[in-house]
């Protein structure tokens, strides 16, 4: 058979072939690329030459193109454009996957050689990515127990076993749960102060349970507006403890006993590999790199936030006084925070939208890139596409190379999920003295144009696409020679930097005026609502970082420490949460129960990187702003020694590359006027 999928796709006129692809095609294709990447594979172990970094450590980045490029084609569309017959592929396919990759990461042989090449490593002559490369194989090996002796390995399986039952039973309880709750509202009244498209989603749930009047769950689009707006205040506190009593109810669904099973059990594994405590495992490879720093970053931040958010929850105290609350609880905080803005600010979402016609924004985007790095974005139709929505541009530099494929899907369509992001159909890697480009994408659910209108973006969604954008350029911009160190393969609290960064440009009136112009009248976005953006965007700052920074340190206390003593969550979580309080504890709810980012999902040992990303992207921009926001010097900098970097070195070296010294916090509590 003649498969699209196996063809490769390298320079700009060959670009992945869509409107060929069949759904047939993907499994025979899959089969294909894994028995071929598995021959590489062979190809390497079997050599006899003695192992160097040449026909070990080089090859084996090289090698699996083919089922690298099929994987990105696949589960790219498996997001974008999806439909029943690509989702039970995609089930069928997962554990061949898992089992090549398993094949890989157990390989002795492959380690043999490895580790042979490793341990010579001072006496290379390796260039820094390549120490880099070197260092990324073996430890892609050793931390997953490659080292350990045949008893010890057999325990880390056990291990490993354990803990992915345990975090998907995590996962299912809180569904359970969330799903086991529901308030059902008879009575008009009740459902004062909420948006109309909050109500009318209320009745459609209650239709679709075949119940009368309006139904609110512990969902995120039924919970949070309800928090925000609804003007019962003992509905709202219903909900809430509700919502924070989720798997802490001595219920089939509890999760008190996992949360302590799953620390244990990741404290164990990196005591078997190693590591003091789960938490140095896992930040070995981050740009804060032990938990220490992580806890003295969180600390150093919490002492000069404090004082703001105590303030600012004094003035939410004050402001709901005035409705007769004695005193506030955390059901009040969204309503009051909401009511509060509207009273200082008046910003109507609406009245900006105008100023944010999508067409204009994308050419804000790129024009802000030209000014900036001197990309120029063509649109060529003739790019192959999954939809007729995509949009296809070629990137070119000032001189007029190829730089790279851009594609952009910005409207919600049945078969897309939620959310934004962006991701690569090929990255970017050099080989026998050629530069081979990267092919980009990033994919949105913005608001669509009607009939009537065009496509008019909320603030919010502009910033989403400028963040998007920002990952796009660290694709873009890659110049690396291994793809595994290309572009946005960077540690996890280093990779939002880009992206973070670029969204400063939003906020800034000489950015604004490239491209916010009403869409009727052609008239620049008012002055005083600009500032009016800037001004709400850092609302009650204190309070929210205040809370983020408790997420981070209870995430730090549960895996940089030895679990062996703890008896009760609640009250673990309690000491956790003590000198981040601002709300009275509620007894009979928890967080931890819940808390998915770091017992379901990767984020363990993780949660800080929010902060510390905001850290970086303040930093960072706050230089931009020393000599001008479109200053070529510095963007040049950037590029030079951060977007066109990769993960090539480490990322605090990068980093003070760019700017001259360390980041600290500075700039961030002064945009958030914290200081
Ligand atoms: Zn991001």
């Amino acid at each position: 058979m003649n498969n699209p999928l196996l063809e490769a796709f390298n320079t700009p006129h060959t670009t992945a072939p869509f409107s060929q692809i069949k759904n047939k095609h993907f499994k025979p294709a899959f089969k294909i690329a894994i028995a071929k990447a598995t021959a590489e594979i062979d190809v390497i172990t079997e050599n006899n030459e003695e192992a160097t970094f040449k026909n070990t450590i080089e090859k084996l980045d090289f090698s699996g193109y083919t089922l690298d490029r099929l994987s990105s084609v696949f589960f790219n569309l498996n997001s974008a454009e999806t439909n029943n017959e690509i989702q039970k592929i995609a089930q069928e396919i997962s554990p061949w996957l898992s089992e090549f990759s398993n094949d890989v990461s157990l390989n002795e042989k492959l380690f043999k050689r490895v580790k042979s090449v490793y341990d010579q490593r001072n006496n290379l002559e390796l260039t820094i990515e390549q120490s880099m490369l070197l260092d990324k194989k073996y430890k892609g090996f050793s931390r997953n127990g490659a080292n350990l002796n045949d008893n010890d390995k057999t325990s880390l399986r056990e291990i490993d076993k354990n803990l992915s039952k345990l975090s998907l039973k995590f996962g299912e309880n809180v569904l359970a749960e969330t799903n086991a709750f529901e308030l059902q509202i008879t009575d008009k009244n009740q459902l004062k102060g909420l948006p109309d498209g909050a109500i009318e989603a209320a009745k459609a749930v209650a239709k679709s349970r075949n119940q009368k009047g309006w139904m609110f769950t512990l969902d995120y689009p039924s919970y949070i507006p309800f928090m925000t707006y609804a003007d019962d205040r003992s509905l709202r506190e219903q909900l809430a403890k509700a919502f924070g009593a989720r798997a802490f109810q001595n219920n089939k669904n509890d999760n008190q006993q996992i949360v302590l099973d799953i620390v244990k059990l990741r404290h164990q594994r990196a005591n078997l590999l190693g590591y003091t405590t789960h938490a140095h495992f896992v930040l070995e490879e981050r740009m804060a790199e032990t938990p220490e720093k992580v806890v003295s970053f969180s600390n150093e931040l919490l002492a000069k936030a404090k004082p703001a958010a105590k303030r600012e929850f004094e003035q939410l105290s004050t402001f709901a006084k005035k409705d007769g609350i004695e005193k506030l609880q955390k059901w009040d905080g969204a309503y009051y925070s909401e009511k509060l803005k509207k009273e200082l600010f008046n910003l109507d979402q609406e009245a900006l939208k105008p100023y944010f016609k999508l067409e204009n924004v994308i050419e804000g985007a790129f024009t802000i890139a030209q000014k900036l790095f001197g990309l120029q974005f063509k649109e060529v139709t003739t790019i192959d596409k999954y939809h007729q929505e995509v949009k296809t541009y070629e990137v070119t530099n000032t001189n007029g190379d190829f730089i790279a494929v851009f594609y952009a899907d910005f409207f919600p369509r049945k078969g897309k999920r939620n959310g934004a992001w962006m991701t690569s159909y090929k990255s970017q890697w050099k080989t026998n003295g050629e530069n081979s480009r990267p092919h980009i994408s990033i994919v949105c659910n913005f608001t669509k144009p009607t009939e009537t209108k065009p496509s008019l973006l909320t603030f919010n969604e502009v910033t989403t696409l400028f963040h998007e954008f920002g990952h796009a350029l660290h694709g873009m911009l890659a110049n690396t020679t291994y793809s595994s160190l290309s572009g946005t393969s960077v540690s996890w609290d280093f990779v939002e930097l880009p992206s973070q960064l670029l969204e400063n440009w939003c906020y800034e009136k000489e950015a604004l005026d490239l491209f916010a112009k009403h869409y009727k009248t052609n008239e620049p976005i008012p002055m005083e609502m600009v500032q009016k953006i800037k001004e709400a965007a850092s609302f009650l700052e204190g309070m929210q970082t205040l809370r983020q920074l408790s997420f981070g340190l209870l995430d730090m206390s549960w895996h940089g420490g030895s679990p062996e003593d703890i008896k009760s969550v609640k009250d673990f979580e309690n000491e956790a949460f003590k000198g981040t309080n601002l709300y009275p504890d509620v007894k009979e709810n928890c967080m931890s129960t819940a808390f998915s980012h770091i017992f379901q999902g990767g984020y363990s040992s993780g949660y800080y990187s929010y902060k510390w990303a905001e850290v970086l992207d303040a930093d960072a921009f706050e230089y931009f702003k020393e000599n001008g926001i479109f200053n070529k010097e510095t963007a040049d900098k950037f590029a030079e020694n951060v977007l066109s970097k990769g993960g090539t070195e480490k990322p605090m070296v990068l980093y003070k590359r760019f700017r001259g010294k360390k980041p600290n916090s500075t700039a961030l509590l002064k945009r958030a006027g914290l200081l």
